[in-house]
């Protein structure tokens, strides 16, 4: 068992690890962080490939607790790259001295409630132990890769790679015969960059993407400047924002507005506009055009009027007919999945080294040793990579393999579904938290936002229960109605309708229950809700 023993064990150095280092140690609690990584960064240091970057803009992807931090920080774009956020992490682990309290380069393998001395135990890949009467498990939403099982994918003889696992070394793809299967967000972020670089590139998709072009403007010194004199004023509009997003739009700016991934529909409709003027707007204006409108997101006619209007557009874009006809998404509407951005996209299918394998008319069959076998044809390749997603909000948590109290599983209780209350606290799993867990508005929510969001609430429950020693954990009857809301709120959109398979819902993972996982209900009432909790003595949990 180590030595020094802290109050509190975070599992996980991302951001939300980070933030509650920094959090935690203000309040007086002794921490100690693990990390499976080699350093910092979570997500942001992972996801290394190449077109890697942030669906939220830089300026508003940014912590809000230490003006310090906010007033000398740069961004040098206005979405930014993947290694400028894992700049900014770093930067943060240094500034806040954050290191000292963290172990890298190891994985938890157990996470045990220890009953008769009321303490949670943490063993490891390396055999350390940890223990501490607090356990908060920062451990992402989207930080378990899946990679499917498909027939031979251990045969493959090339190099493999995931674009959530992706090496820290350079990955020289030149001249090479590259294949990637997925085309969700990391995979149309990463196809224009390895078109760039690889002799041929096989795009293996099985559903087609609604994406969007990203804004990829240089930061304007004037605009950050801008937003450096506002930020608090931007806080405040980021709380009061269902999607954490305070859509400052700077005065200096000429800027068109951001895109971002969190849906920020204007309060406009598309189905009473003419029809030409809709489609005038569209190409005109492009694809962004449809991501303002309120209608599309609640009304099955005025999604199928905006998918129409995609689909034209893609025609338009792609020169070669077949391809862009199975570039055109047919089984679902937008706003089914999280939007997705992109550099490029269609342009990348009129290159002549890209090749679109339709996997709907041509399946996969077998990974070989030399490449990919479909139906149709064999496709030899030099690198295989697998752009194929996550195990989305519950898959670190079921993988922590987490005990809790009369020997119950969090898997077991997780069995058909997460059930928690307000995404924080699972009953049986006595003062364990979670950070931006199910049930809360996290992926739907920018995501430091929701972070520092959690990370306050759980650093005052735990000040509550140290100064009492006493062990917190959900009434039943709290989580079973928070779940019903979360339910409830989520009827009716079109994150739910059947033709929907997202990784919200866990589709994308074989036999794993089909739930509806974040809150819907926007960031503020449910912060309401945390707040209402704390400001009560907290009268959905029992304490003992
Ligand atoms: P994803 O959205 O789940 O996409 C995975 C892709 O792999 C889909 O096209 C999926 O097809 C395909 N796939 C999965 N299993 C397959 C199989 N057996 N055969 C063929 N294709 C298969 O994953 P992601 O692209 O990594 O994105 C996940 C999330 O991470 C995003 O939604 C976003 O929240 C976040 N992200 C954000 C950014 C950003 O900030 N810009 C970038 C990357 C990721 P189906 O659709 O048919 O299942």
């Amino acid at each position: 068992m180590s030595d020094g023993n802290p109050d509190v064990v975070i599992v996980g150095a991302g951001f939300a690890g980070m933030y509650a280092t920094y959090r935690f140690r203000n309040l007086g609690l002794s921490v100690k962080v693990i990390e499976q990584g080699s350093d910092v960064g979570g997500t942001w240091y992972w996801n290394r490939y190449p077109g890697a970057r942030c669906d939220v803009p830089s300026l508003e992807y940014s912590f809000g607790f230490s003006e310090e931090l906010e007033q000398e920080w740069d961004w040098p774009e206005v979405f930014s790259a993947q290694p400028d956020i894992l700049r900014y992490a770093n930067h943060i682990a240094e500034r806040f001295d954050l290191r000292r309290d963290m172990v890298f380069n190891t994985r938890i393998t157990a996470v045990t409630f220890d009953e008769a001395r009321r303490l949670w135990v943490l063993e490891t890949d390396t055999g350390e132990t940890w223990e501490a009467p607090y356990c908060v498990m920062a451990t992402g939403c989207l930080s378990v890769p899946n990679k499917p099982e498909i027939p031979g994918a251990d045969t493959f003889e090339g190099l493999e790679l995931h674009t959530g696992l992706w090496p820290k070394d350079p990955v020289d793809l030149s001249g090479k015969r590259v294949g990637i299967i997925g085309t969700g967000s990391s995979g149309v972020q990463a196809i224009p960059e390895l078109a760039k670089e690889a002799g041929e590139l096989y795009v293996f998709q099985r559903s087609a993407v609604y994406t969007v072009p990203a804004n990829r403007k240089a930061m304007r010194g004037a605009v950050q400047q801008e937003f450096k004199d506002n930020y608090r004023r931007i806080r405040e509009l980021q709380q009061a924002n269902a999607g954490g997003v305070s859509n400052f739009r700077p005065t200096r700016s000429v800027e068109t507005p951001p895109v971002t991934s969190i849906r920020q529909p204007r309060a406009l409709d598309i189905k009473p506009m003419a029809p030409d003027e809709r489609r005038k707007l569209v190409m005109e204006r492009g694809l962004n055009q449809l991501l303002n409108f309120r209608d599309v997101y609640t009304d099955p006619e005025a999604n199928e009027i905006a998918n129409n209007l995609f689909r034209e557009a893609v025609r338009h874009m792609v020169e070669d007919e077949d391809t862009a006809e199975a570039l055109v998404p047919h089984d679902y509407g937008l706003g089914c999945k999280r939007q997705v951005l992109d550099r490029d996209y269609y342009d990348t299918f009129n290159r002549d080294n890209v090749t679109l394998v339709d996997l709907r008319s041509n399946p996969i069959e077998a990974v070989t040793p030399e490449g990919i076998q479909t139906a149709d044809a064999h496709f030899d390749l030099d690198v295989l990579i697998y752009a194929t997603g996550f195990d989305a909000m519950t898959g670190a948590l079921l993988k922590a393999n987490i005990t809790g109290r009369d020997g119950q599983t969090l898997n077991d209780k997780w069995a058909y579904g997460p059930v928690a209350y307000l995404g924080l606290q699972a009953r049986g799993f006595p003062n364990l938290f979670t950070v931006t867990g199910p049930g809360s508005p996290s992926v739907l929510c920018n995501m430091l936002v929701a972070i520092e969001q959690h990370v306050d609430w759980i650093g005052d429950a735990i000040t509550h229960l140290k100064s009492s020693d006493q062990l917190m954990e959900p009434l039943e009857a709290s989580e079973t109605t928070w779940i019903e809301h979360v339910n409830e709120v989520a009827e009716g959109t079109m994150y739910t309708t059947p033709s929907c398979n997202s990784w919200y819902l866990g589709a994308n993972i074989p036999g794993k229950p089909r739930i509806f996982m974040p809150y819907v209900g926007g960031y503020p009432r449910y912060k309401d809700r945390c707040d209402q909790e704390a400001a009560s003595g907290y009268p959905g949990f029992e304490f003992s």
